[in-house]
């Protein structure tokens, strides 16, 4: 039975007094029967996985280092985050790949650690608008799955976001057509992959521009496991409507 996951990533937004927002989210949700993360930003980890103690909700960061220590400067470790309170980690955000020039490389020896060091890695991919209108965009999801995802993927240590760059942020979302197309396709992917038993197993989500008034529609589209969410997460009364969403898909 594939986990459904409901992940916000706060990006570079929140402050202490932003933890208010996960005190009316476990109120919203005490207890869910979708998988509920929170990704804030490395300074808030250890906070609010305390704030939520042994409650439903998962703390994450939004990415770590290869190495497990040493002279980089500004980084984070996998083992930092498990330390502070985390459970998972996402690699590969299109932001990272663009402000950080990460190459496929990177990301799957980021995954690889993580993944070592005991957190779930949500792996990010997605086309660029340009890929998009090319006609490119499952040879990219392709390659960029095929490049990131480590050998010791297993649907207990892995997540797929797929997220187009193009609907990040912009208000901008796919057709569900659109989206159902590359889900199946990522589905075929791992499955082809690592077997039936864990390919079909591996949550896929959706992220770009995901709200209250549209996860309805595209959680039911085929192979899509949940959402990361950027802006809707910041305030626990969007976050909570795409929540109950996906608690009744
Ligand atoms: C994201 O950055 O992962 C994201 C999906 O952002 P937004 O929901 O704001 O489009």
């Amino acid at each position: 039975m594939r986990k459904k996951l409901a992940a916000g990533n706060w990006k570079m937004n929140g402050t202490t007094a932003s933890l208010a927002e996960v005190d009316a989210l476990l109120a919203a949700h005490p207890a869910s029967k979708c998988e509920i993360l929170l990704c804030p930003p490395a300074t808030l980890v250890s906070a609010m996985a305390a704030r939520i103690g042994d409650g439903p909700i998962h703390t994450g960061g939004q990415d770590c280092h290869a190495e497990p220590s040493g002279a980089h400067t500004g980084d984070i470790a996998a083992g930092m985050l498990v330390d502070a309170g985390a459970s998972h980690v996402i690699v590969g955000h299109s932001e990272r790949r663009q402000d950080h020039n990460e190459t496929d490389a990177d990301i799957r020896a980021k995954a690889t650690t993580a993944t070592a060091t005991g957190l779930v890695a949500v792996i990010c991919c997605g086309e660029s608008d340009n890929q998009r209108v090319a006609g490119q965009t499952l040879d990219v999801i392709g390659t960029q799955l095929a490049g990131s995802i480590p050998d010791n993927a297993t649907a207990a240590n892995t997540v797929v976001a797929y997220e187009p760059i193009w609907a990040i942020g912009t208000g901008k979302v796919p057709t569900l057509e659109q989206i159902g197309e590359v889900h199946d396709f990522i589905r075929k992917i791992l499955i082809d992959r690592f077997g039936t038993e864990t390919g079909d197993n591996i949550s896929i989500l959706y992220g770009g521009s995901v709200k209250p008034t549209n996860a309805s529609e595209i959680f039911a589209v085929s192979n899509v496991d949940g959402a990361l969410v950027g802006g809707a997460s910041l305030k626990a009364a969007d976050f909570t409507g795409i929540i109950s969403a996906l608690e009744t898909a």
